[in-house]
């Protein structure tokens, strides 16, 4: 039996806020000002009547948080899993106001999700819950009001469906209401690999830090859909050694080293399980290889993997999360103590929201820019960004994570002083 306090631990909504309450007391934040950016600034829950194929009507429980519009229209991906709850799109949606502050783009935070199960329904179910769940959240998304994304269990296809429902709605094509779209219908160039791309741009930094150089650098990535298989292949092309791969089906670890390239092919080109992967290693399980010999360990998975009952057997010096909430608050401390440096997941999957931002400009501008200048304007956000959570972190005393809280908090508190309150 799990205890309750580990239960606690595991609630995403309350490691959010644990980060969000030492950060807000070590800025001396005032009272008011604490309240106003605890809470979302709206909550939607809506029922999604769908017509299945076996002709059966199902209903399916969707929600979209609003955080926060303060510095900008609100920004967030869109979840399909079967465990989706509010609590936990409420930490999301915080986390992206967080995030979005910390790499200065000017967007608030939001998050959405459906309780469904993608891999037990066809594409038509699929695309009528998506459709229905716009229609009825089309009063409150928008280019100007709530710009939802791809997330787990979601994709460029989902992306596609939402801005054609919506422009439906609206009754003209608006690109701008989704990023994360196929380049075709007004994506942008270097969009799949950004959050991946990011990754590899803050451990180059922080190896730099180190005095490390990337090919004495194991790296074990668990996740291998959009953000770890990216973040694997970059930094193999880079020169880095990737040790460990893991997805759900499993995990391997092998000291010489995996050709991603290869591994990509195999997974997602032939669909093939990611453990029978014909050149691999040991066979672990999903958990077990964050635990194994490396430098940089990348969770890209999903949250919870790094507890206060599991973080002291992390064998990394690195931890860069490529996930939404890879590492619980208690976990903090013990990582603390062991001395890894942690790239928290506000800074370190930001590259995602940042190309997303650069989309919505793009569609906006209807001009379209080059990959190389979508990659190069990425390095520039990432590094600055790294190097002020670090300054943060070094001028006020703080963890990374600590700092990384603190930044974005100060910039959100900061504009919504001079907006002030409408009463
Ligand atoms: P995805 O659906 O493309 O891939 C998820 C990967 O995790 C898959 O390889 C899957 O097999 C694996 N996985 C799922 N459940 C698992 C489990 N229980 N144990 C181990 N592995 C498991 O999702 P994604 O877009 O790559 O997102 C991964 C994480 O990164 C999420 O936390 C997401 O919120 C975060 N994130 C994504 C983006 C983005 O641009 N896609 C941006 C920022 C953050």
């Amino acid at each position: 039996m799990v205890s309750v306090a580990v239960q606690n631990e595991l609630n995403v909504y309350e490691s959010a806020e644990a980060r969000f309450e030492v950060a807000a007391k070590k800025l001396g934040l005032e009272e008011g000002l604490y309240k106003y950016m605890k809470y979302p600034n709206k909550e939607i829950t809506v029922y999604i009547p769908v017509a299945m194929d076996s002709g059966h009507l199902e209903v399916f429980i969707g929600y979209r948080v609003h955080h926060s519009i303060v510095r900008g229209p609100c920004k967030g991906g869109i979840r399909f899993a079967p465990d989706v709850t509010l609590d936990e799109v409420r930490a999301l949606a915080a986390w992206m106001t967080w995030k979005c502050a910390v790499v200065n783009i000017p967007f608030g935070g939001a998050k959405g999700g459906v309780i469904c199960d993608p891999s037990k329904l066809s594409n038509g179910e699929v695309e009528r819950i998506t459709r229905r769940y716009t229609a009825e959240l089309s009063e409150w998304i928008g280019p100007e009001r709530d710009v939802p994304a791809p997330d787990l269990g979601t994709n460029e296809q989902t992306m596609a469906w939402v801005m054609d429902t919506y422009s439906m709605h609206v009754r003209h094509t608006t690109t701008a209401v989704v990023t994360g779209k196929p380049f075709e219908l007004g994506g942008s160039r270097g969009r799949k690999e950004a959050t991946g791309r990011g990754c590899q741009i803050v451990c180059d930094k922080a190896l730099t830090r180190l005095g490390r150089k990337r090919e004495n650098t194991r790296v074990i990535v668990q996740g291998f859909g959009n953000v770890g298989s990216m973040a694997a292949l970059l930094m193999y092309q880079a020169g880095y050694r990737i040790v460990g791969v893991a997805d759900i089906h499993g995990a391997l670890y092998n000291e010489k080293g995996f050709d991603i390239a290869a591994l990509l092919d195999w997974v997602h080109g032939q669909h093939r399980p990611l453990p029978d992967f014909p050149a691999g290693g040991a066979r672990l399980s999903t958990h077990d290889v964050l635990f194994q010999p490396c430098e940089i360990l990348l969770p890209a998975a999903i949250e919870n993997q790094l507890t206060s009952q599991n973080a002291h057997r992390v064998q990394a010096l690195i931890l860069c999360e490529g996930a939404n909430g890879p590492t619980t608050a208690p976990a903090d401390a013990v990582l603390e103590k062991k001395g890894v440096f942690v790239i928290p997941d506000i800074l370190a999957n930001a590259g995602g929201v940042t190309v997303s931002y650069f989309e919505w400009v793009q569609d906006r501008q209807g001009f379209f820019w080059r990959e190389s200048e979508v990659n190069e304007r990425l390095q520039d956000v990432m590094e600055n960004s790294f190097d002020e959570v670090v300054r943060y972190a070094e001028t006020h005393g703080v963890n990374n994570r600590i700092a990384s809280y603190m930044l974005a908090i100060d910039r959100v508190a900061f504009a919504l002083k001079l907006r002030g309150i409408y009463a």
